[in-house]
């Protein structure tokens, strides 16, 4: 993945647009730097929320700077910092991105303020699957090229392509608890694996009209209109699913794992590792902790940027925990649970056990620790990133999934790919207990093994002749491709 010649002086500029919170804009990070070590002059646009947060907790940028064409861009996602932007509010946040953030984009398109006097027009945007519904329409307006980039695997978004089959069929909306564990006719494929209980969780409404199924529907179809769709997956872990999101989006570029993928670059141009990319501030104290641990011994507990668990789930993770007699780094961000709801807090002797046997952070550098040689588990909310992070560390998982893409992920890291335990939503400390004992003890072997069969096989997509690492380089090519039509530098360029 060498620069490239250009015929008419001007390398491409990409505008990268990722949803604006940590599980996407990290992996949006790393394709920025997978350009940018190709020659690619890159945009970065964030909302100004994200932008603060990611100069105040990370070193993206002093990282950027020695990239030719780098461009950091804020924009507005129409709301005061201090509201509520996931969880509740979701719905609105998604709102005023389409509205507000919509018709700003476009204005910055236009006027051509997203370049630079080195390469003054965006030949190509990268926007978030996510985003797919507004950017695509003002990509098609202003006819620049667009490529969707989804964060999350392939399998949960062939399960979502799937909605339309599921309301035809009769198979939406899910017709009560009782039909949670039967099996979904409707997704092709996933006959025999999907369960209701394992559909995105936007699935899980009452009346096909609502807005969040109806949203994440739409979104979901234009991500396959665009010029090509980049996933963070590799075929040897998805083909057959690619195969079947193949028939309505012919070019599929899976890249995946990111993190490794670039690890490995980087390391060939012996730049020491890629830029830290969170949003939150890192305790790495955790990893002097683990270092004193046994080999394997740890069982690492995170559910990620995003979501959130009552006190009650809270506690009986807790007893889970302690019970098993394991240790454990958990990190309990700041915003995991409300302290104060109900007027009780954690009780005492579970503080005590903790000093015992346990770490807890506010934000752990996950990377780092789940490569780590103490840790032996991972009790996950199974986020794409984070399930792609213990696979390739070839550390088995727990799944307790909470929403969007998370249930089929949690499902096919259990019945597919066996390398974790579904958790079925159950919060009980008995079954947190007996589920660590069987990743630490009981189903050690068998679950080690196959994760390790999975870890080599990611590493293997990602070096050199692999498949991840020759889809890279397409999309690579293709992106000098777009830039080389004579129309493409019309639009903004001074
Ligand atoms: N993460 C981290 N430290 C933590 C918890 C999470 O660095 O303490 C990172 C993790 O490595 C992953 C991302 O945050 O890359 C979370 O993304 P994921 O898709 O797993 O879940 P989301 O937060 O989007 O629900």
């Amino acid at each position: 993945m060498e620069n490239k010649q250009v015929p008419h002086g001007r390398p491409p500029r990409v505008l990268l647009f990722p949803f604006p919170d940590q599980g996407h804009v990290q992996p949006f990070l790393n394709l920025a730097e997978f350009l940018s070590l190709a020659g690619v002059h890159v945009t970065f646009l964030s909302t100004h929320f994200i932008h603060d947060r990611l100069l105040l907790h990370s070193n993206v940028q002093s990282h950027f700077e020695t990239y030719t064409g780098f461009v950091w861009k804020t924009i507005s996602d129409g709301l005061p910092d201090n509201y509520p932007r996931l969880g509740e509010k979701g719905f609105e946040f998604f709102k005023s991105l389409h509205v507000v953030t919509g018709k700003l984009l476009k204005d910055m398109l236009a006027s051509g303020e997203l370049g630079s006097d080195l390469s003054p027009s965006v030949t190509c945007i990268i926007a978030d699957g996510v985003l797919a519904e507004f950017t695509n329409n003002i990509a098609t307006e202003l006819q620049i090229p667009i490529i969707f980039s989804q964060t999350s695997s392939a399998c949960s978004l062939w399960a979502s392509f799937s909605i339309p089959n599921l309301i035809e069929n009769g198979e939406l909306p899910i017709r009560g608890k009782e039909d949670m564990n039967k099996l979904v006719n409707g997704v092709p494929g996933m006959e025999g694996i999907l369960r209701f209980r394992d559909l995105p969780s936007f699935c899980r409404v009452t009346d096909v009209r609502h807005p969040n199924l109806q949203g994440a529907t739409r979104a979901n179809q234009k991500c396959t209109q665009g010029q090509g769709l980049i996933l963070n997956t590799f075929e040897e872990l998805e083909e057959p699913i690619l195969s079947h999101l193949r028939t309505h989006c012919s070019n599929i570029y899976p890249i995946g794992p990111t993190h490794t993928h670039l690890k490995l670059k980087l390391a060939k141009k012996e730049v020491s590792s890629p830029s830290s990319n969170s949003i939150f501030e890192t305790d790495k104290n955790c990893i002097t902790w683990l270092d004193s641990q046994p080999l394997k011994s740890v069982m690492y507990v995170s559910i990620g940027s995003v979501a959130i668990m009552t006190r009650d789930e809270l506690v009986e993770f807790w007893y889970g925990l302690v019970n098993s007699r394991k240790r454990f780094l958990w990190v309990i961000r700041p915003d995991l649970y409300k302290e104060a709801e109900d007027g009780k807090n954690v009780p005492e002797e579970l503080l005590e056990e903790t000093k015992k046997r346990g770490y807890v952070v506010g934000w752990a550098p996950q990377e780092e620790v789940l490569e780590h040689p103490a840790v032996g588990g991972f009790l996950t909310h199974s986020g794409w990133n984070s399930t792609m992070e213990s696979l390739v560390a070839g550390v088995p998982m727990i799944c307790w999934p909470r929403q969007a893409d998370q249930p089929v992920n949690s499902r096919y890291v259990s019945e597919v790919w066996k390398i974790g335990l579904d958790m079925n939503d159950v919060s009980d400390r008995k079954v947190v207990e007996k589920m660590v004992n069987d990743v630490m003890v009981e189903r050690k072997e068998e679950l080690v093994n196959a994760a390790d069969e999975m870890r080599k096989l990611a590493i293997k997509s990602v070096s050199e002749g692999g498949s991840s690492y020759c889809n890279l380089n397409r999309l690579i090519d293709d992106i000098y491709k777009i830039n080389e039509q004579p129309s493409i530098h019309a639009v903004g360029d001074h």
